[in-house]
């Protein structure tokens, strides 16, 4: 067995434990297709542990939150379909918009294509900027016209004042937040597993992540947050008339660590008047303005059937 097979079989065992658990416990009410089930987070459709196997239609695949280029690590899985619909295309727009901020920055470890113009010539090449800050542009022969470059270079003196054009990347301001919305609801499966997101109010999640091309969830849904490490997880907002679910991540990338937060509905409370109500908040304090539940690093809430039930006796009490 390679590790990734060893890794799909631990998580497949595990959450298909979590769902046979509280189909026992009556927490869930399930009709399950196979005596051991998976059943993939973004289109419900079940599958048995014959579908490891990577070379059938569909197959169960590692599943990156977030993704894998910012620092997330493969701790769940999803069916081929979905990774293939809402994986690798929609979060390419995170990373590269987390780059791009990167660059305005002028943070070190990054390198960016740009046009560089002397007198009305221009050439293409890169400019990179190393550990410690230090400026470098470059040009390469093979993306220049040689006459220009040779032009370029002969003009291009050490006070001469060069017109610089940064390429704009092909960020989908849409894409990038569809990929944040998929980071915090597979974040939250992925920590209380299936005694949640069953529930069809997380359907609207769901239909998102399949259709990244229309707009179905409340777009302002995250923010950025200025939030300490201990509260990094998926904690439950607790401010009476708030209450949500919060998954709070890092996005690290070669030069930077940016902290995003996300609100996913629970399934008593309509997202909209959540969202505008924590928004009005933010308004007035300028601070993270609410409490959240005490972390507990140690309860498993896929197997701890006590943790499981005050949990779902807290949201049912909201109604
Ligand atoms: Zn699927």
């Amino acid at each position: 067995m390679t590790d990734s097979e060893k890794k799909r079989k631990l998580i497949f065992d595990r959450y298909a434990e979590n769902l046979l658990f509280l189909k026992k416990e009556k927490i869930i009410d399930i009709e399950l297709k196979y005596a051991s089930t998976y059943i993939c987070p973004i289109c419900l459709d079940h599958f048995p542990v014959t579908a490891l196997d990577q070379s059938i239609e569909n197959p169960l695949t590692l599943e990156d939150a977030p993704p894998k280029s910012l620092g997330g690590k493969a701790n769940i899985l999803t069916c081929k379909k979905c990774n293939n619909t809402c994986g690798h295309e929609i979060d390419k727009h995170l990373t590269e918009r987390m780059q791009e901020l990167d660059f305005h920055k002028f943070l070190p470890n990054i390198e960016f294509s740009a046009k560089f113009e002397i007198n009305g010539n221009a050439i293409q090449g890169k400019i990179s900027i190393d550990e410690n800050g230090t400026l470098t542009a470059y040009h390469m022969d093979k993306n220049n016209h040689p006459v220009k470059l040779q032009d370029y270079i002969k003009t291009a003196k050490k006070d001469t004042l060069i017109n610089l054009q940064i390429d704009k990347k092909q960020v989908n301001p849409l894409n990038l937040q569809i990929a944040l919305l998929k980071t915090g609801y597979l974040l939250t499966f992925e920590k209380y597993g299936y005694s949640l997101i069953l529930d069809k109010s997380y359907e609207r999640i769901r239909q998102q992540l399949r259709n990244p091309l229309e707009i179905i969830y409340p777009l302002d849904f995250w923010f950025k947050a200025p939030l300490p490490k201990k509260v990094y997880g998926v904690p439950f907002i607790i401010e009476k008339g708030l209450e949500a679910i919060c998954p709070i991540f890092p996005l690290k990338t070669n030069a930077s660590e940016r902290v995003f937060g996300t609100i996913i509905p629970l399934t008593t409370k309509p997202i909209e008047e959540v969202i505008s109500r924590l928004k009005e908040k933010f308004k007035v304090q300028k601070r993270f303005p609410v409490r959240f539940d005490p972390m507990n690093g140690d309860v498993d809430y896929l197997t701890d059937l006590e943790a499981i039930i005050k949990m779902k006796t807290w949201i049912n009490n909201l109604k």
